[in-house]
């Protein structure tokens, strides 16, 4: 696997994220859950515009747009997505202008990640019903027809080039585990567009870490009628035809749980409600009400239904998404009424 290693280093990558992220120790909430030994990865602390996954990916991405001249960057999400506003930051860190189509219509008042989207100088397009990118390609030809070059950065910047940041988180965990010897069972992620997930299953394979990942679903992740866990496959295929492994993916190869949907995308149930809490109140670490909230609520769930045995190792990776829990101030007020 050298040789794979040595052509993610060869891929063109823009440097803005401070690296490595803290692996840090659980143990209250370890205690407290009566559960197993509990290690996260804190990508909430990638450092470029308030932290989160997304930036791994936009250093490969980023990278390739600049390789190629682009004068601007597009993509799309939510209202309040986590991606569009790291990308957002990454092009205001390297000089591009930005575009991102988002989902609804222009509210009173900017809040939580689309306030920063403003502070960091992007452009918005209002997409109504549209909340996974739809219009880029609209929006990316309009960009052209005035003489633009954009550089296009799929929905949630999942795509075989935003995935390769992934495999280099694994490469840099494994040299955190390995200093500090410690083994690891299991590794609990959220999964949305995927790029996280793929990337990760490739990165595992390529460094030679035995671990089972479990993807905590967020939304349906049902697209054009194919299920999500062939999406994964696919894109790890393209990952590891990439970097020259013949590993080939299956969608039986990959773990996705669906139980923990709750009433849809966004909306913040008493499973990230009290995940929430639990991690800020034993750990001190925040979560987001969409993506790592439900995920660490999905992981107590687990872990109290004996999913794990006491004496397994998980790595939870924390993902970011912490801007987003100012525009949810409200449910967390209704709750202190109750
Ligand atoms: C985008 C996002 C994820 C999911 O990552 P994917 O690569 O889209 O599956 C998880 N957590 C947060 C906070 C995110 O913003």
């Amino acid at each position: 696997m050298k040789a794979a290693m040595a052509r993610l280093n060869d891929l063109s990558r823009a440097r803005f994220t401070f690296l490595p992220t803290p692996l840090v120790e659980l143990r209250r909430l370890s205690a407290m859950l009566k559960g197993p030994r509990l290690l996260m990865k804190r990508d909430d602390l990638t450092g470029l515009g308030l932290g989160g996954n997304k930036t791994r990916k936009l250093e490969f991405l980023l990278g390739e747009a600049l390789k190629q001249g682009c004068d601007s960057v597009i993509t799309g999400g939510a209202i309040q997505s986590n991606h569009c506003r790291q990308t957002a930051a990454a092009a205001a860190a390297v000089g591009l202008e930005c575009h991102l189509a988002l989902g609804g219509e222009e509210p009173e008042n900017r809040n939580g990640n689309l306030l920063l989207d403003r502070l960091f100088g992007a452009i918005v397009h209002w997409c109504g019903d549209d909340r996974k990118g739809e219009q880029i390609p609209r929006i990316a030809a309009e960009l052209r027809s005035r003489g633009k070059t954009p550089y296009v950065v799929p929905y949630g910047g999942s795509n075989v080039v935003g995935a390769m940041g992934f495999v280099a988180a694994i490469g840099e965990v494994k040299a955190q585990l390995d200093e500090r010897k410690i083994a690891i069972d299991h590794l609990i992620v959220a999964s949305s567009s995927g790029g996280t997930h793929a990337g990760m299953a490739v990165g595992l394979d390529i460094f030679g870490l035995a671990v089972q990942i479990t993807g905590i679903g967020i939304d349906k992740g049902q697209w054009g009628g194919v299920a999500y866990e062939s999406q994964l496959a696919d894109l790890a295929n393209q990952v590891a035809e990439r970097l020259g492994i013949s590993v080939a993916y299956t969608a039986d190869m990959f773990r996705v749980r669906r139980d923990y949907l709750g009433r849809g995308y966004g909306v913040m149930g008493d499973l990230e409600h009290e995940a929430i809490t639990l991690f800020a109140e034993q750990e001190a670490i925040l979560l987001d009400p969409v993506y790592t909230g439900r995920t660490m609520g999905g992981f107590i769930d687990m872990v109290r239904n004996e999913e794990f045995s006491p004496d397994d190792t998980v790595l939870l990776w924390h993902t970011g998404g912490v801007p987003a829990i100012f525009s949810y101030a409200k449910e967390f007020n209704a709750g202190d009424q109750e």
